[in-house]
């Protein structure tokens, strides 16, 4: 049975463990693309250019903008983070499923064009957690964690609006229910209908 791919978002706040838990998710999956986005901000102890982000210019960034290269792109906590849209747009042709963490002015913007993306949010089990989080991570300075913090709170606001909710207590359990929110999103009337039908 072949099927097409679906565009998952995941956002959520910083320190939440995103990147921890989408990289246990991709763990032996071929059918699973992520979507490297290009970025303002410097590279962080480890992160990898054309893995983790592409790390560019502002100037360059500006460029891309005026070439339309961007599925969506935004401004958080001082510097610009976009989605280069072509190599999201070759990964779904190709019939794999994209990930897209991404924050959420960038998800409305996604949502707006693609209103069959699929929208989940990783939420952390307490707000104390989250600050320990962050912290622990150690990668940014005092002033950059509050204002993570600050920006989080404006996020959990808008989790409601999100299809799926998902609390990063264990990177184990998270990563289940993204599993089975992938699996299940692909059990849709929609999708599996014109499998059998032929159509
Ligand atoms: P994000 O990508 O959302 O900014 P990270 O993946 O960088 O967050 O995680 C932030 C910190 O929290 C890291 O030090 C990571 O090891 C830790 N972390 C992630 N998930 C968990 C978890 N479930 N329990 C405890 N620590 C976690
Ligand atoms: P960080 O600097 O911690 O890697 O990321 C900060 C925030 O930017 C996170 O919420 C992350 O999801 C978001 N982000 C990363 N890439 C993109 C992108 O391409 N577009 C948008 N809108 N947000 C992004």
């Amino acid at each position: 049975m072949s099927r097409r791919g679906k565009t998952f978002i995941v956002s959520g706040p910083s320190g939440v463990g995103k990147s921890t838990v989408l990289n246990a998710l991709f763990e032996g999956r071929d059918d699973l693309f992520f979507s490297v986005s290009a970025t303002t901000r410097g590279p962080r102890n480890g992160e990898i250019d054309g893995k983790d982000y592409h790390f560019i210019t502002a100037d360059a960034f500006r460029a891309m903008i005026e070439a339309d290269a961007f599925l969506e792109y935004a401004e958080y906590v001082g510097n610009f983070y976009g989605t280069p849209m072509r190599y999201v747009d070759e990964a779904l042709e190709d019939g794999l499923d994209v990930i897209l963490d991404i924050e959420i002015q960038g998800a409305v913007q996604v949502y707006q064009k693609r209103p069959d993306t699929v929208r989940i949010f990783i939420a952390p089990p307490s707000w104390e957690e989250l600050e320990r989080r962050l912290t622990a991570r150690g990668t940014d300075t005092p002033e950059k964690i509050q204002k993570r913090l600050l920006r989080a709170k404006v996020e959990l606001d808008s989790a409601s609006g999100y299809d799926y909710f998902v609390i990063n207590d264990t990177v184990e359990e998270a990563v289940e229910e993204l599993r089975a929110i992938l699996r299940a999103e692909h059990c849709r009337p929609a999708e599996r209908i014109p499998l059998i039908l032929g159509r």
